[in-house]
């Protein structure tokens, strides 16, 4: 399961209803803040989720509506929150970009937490037994973009009555069929991973876009994808505006949606020239199972059920927000 927390859904500037760039993806004891423009820190209160475990940064890119937010948050980690270290992932221009930030902000001493720049380039960023995140490079303007692939990994069940009926016991021989490692029991018959695995599940597969210039070239990224979140600044009527700027219009983010075979499509970085209704007008004509992301909306993705859309707000207990809930899997 994946949980996807809009926390800031404006394109460049605020309005009144929308804040600037940020989100957050929670998977299991994950946290992952994608993007943190200004404003920010008081999202991440607004919302409930708070700062605990939010060391981890992703940015899809260094204009300045993405990352301002920063220096602020870095402050507060440091004085207020005990929290030590800070991890942030980007393309090198943006990483350059955040430590001159970082520098203006602190002087020489820098921030009193630890921050580490890690550059990112297309392929895996991490992964462990369950889950993997990936990195794919986007086009905007003359920035160095990368969008994000978070996956659960497919595996196949291990199936416990079969298992009983074999004879199998209890311990590290059954890891090892879990594995894909025939066994040999204690009285000579062989088990191989098959007697005892069901078939292959596939995990879920969400997939986020930040600012992007266009969208032929990410349908391979996007294909398949139970929810893909991307930016829908302008409509069909300030095209030209969009394409001098390196932006989408919704029709483009929902042709997007229709070539890659997605589950669910959510607009996000709205241009506050625009009404929700009139992005999510353009885009349902080209692809109906849309969504315009507000500012606090919770979308919850698990393999083979419908993505639900909560608001975190009404969560209430943070706790409960980015833990399993008994599902399997998580
Ligand atoms: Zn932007
Ligand atoms: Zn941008």
């Amino acid at each position: 399961m994946f949980e996807l927390v809009f926390l800031g859904t404006a394109a460049s500037a605020p309005s009144i209803q929308r804040g600037l760039p940020a989100a957050m993806l929670l998977h299991r004891g994950y946290r992952f803040l994608i993007d943190c423009g200004e404003g920010t820190q008081r999202q991440i209160l607004r919302s409930g989720l708070g700062f605990k475990r939010l060391d981890r940064v992703l940015l899809t890119h260094g204009h300045l509506d993405h990352i301002l937010g920063l220096g602020g948050l870095a402050s507060t980690f440091a004085r207020w929150e005990a929290l030590g270290e800070m991890q942030i992932y980007g393309g090198r221009a943006a990483l350059h970009r955040v430590r001159d930030l970082m520098r203006v902000a602190f002087g020489a001493g820098e921030a009193r937490v630890n921050i580490g720049y890690n550059v990112i380039a297309p392929g895996v960023l991490m992964e462990d037994d369950l889950f993997r995140l990936s990195v794919f490079p986007v086009e905007h303007r003359r920035a160095e973009a990368f969008g994000f692939t978070f996956e659960e990994k497919s595996r196949r069940p291990f199936l416990a009555e079969k298992a009983e009926a074999l004879g199998v016991p209890f311990g590290p021989i059954r890891r090892d069929l879990v594995q894909g490692r025939a066994v040999t029991l204690a009285d000579g018959r062989t088990v191989t991973p098959d007697d005892v695995l069901g078939p292959l599940v596939t995990g879920a597969r969400l997939v986020f876009v930040g600012d992007a210039g266009r969208v032929d070239n990410l349908v391979e990224a996007a294909a398949g994808a139970d929810l893909l979140a991307i930016e829908a600044t302008y409509t069909e009527d300030e095209r030209e505006i969009a394409a001098d700027f390196g932006h989408l219009t919704a029709r483009q983010a929902a042709w997007l949606a229709r070539e890659a075979s997605v589950g669910m499509l959510v607009l996000h970085h709205i241009s506050r020239r625009f009404s929700t209704r009139q992005i999510m007008e353009e885009a349902s004509r080209v692809f109906p199972q849309t969504a315009v992301a507000h500012d606090f909306d919770l979308f919850r993705v698990v393999k083979q059920r419908e993505v639900e859309r909560l608001d975190v707000r009404r969560r209430g207990d943070d706790e409960t927000v980015g833990e399993p809930r008994g599902e399997a899997g998580g």
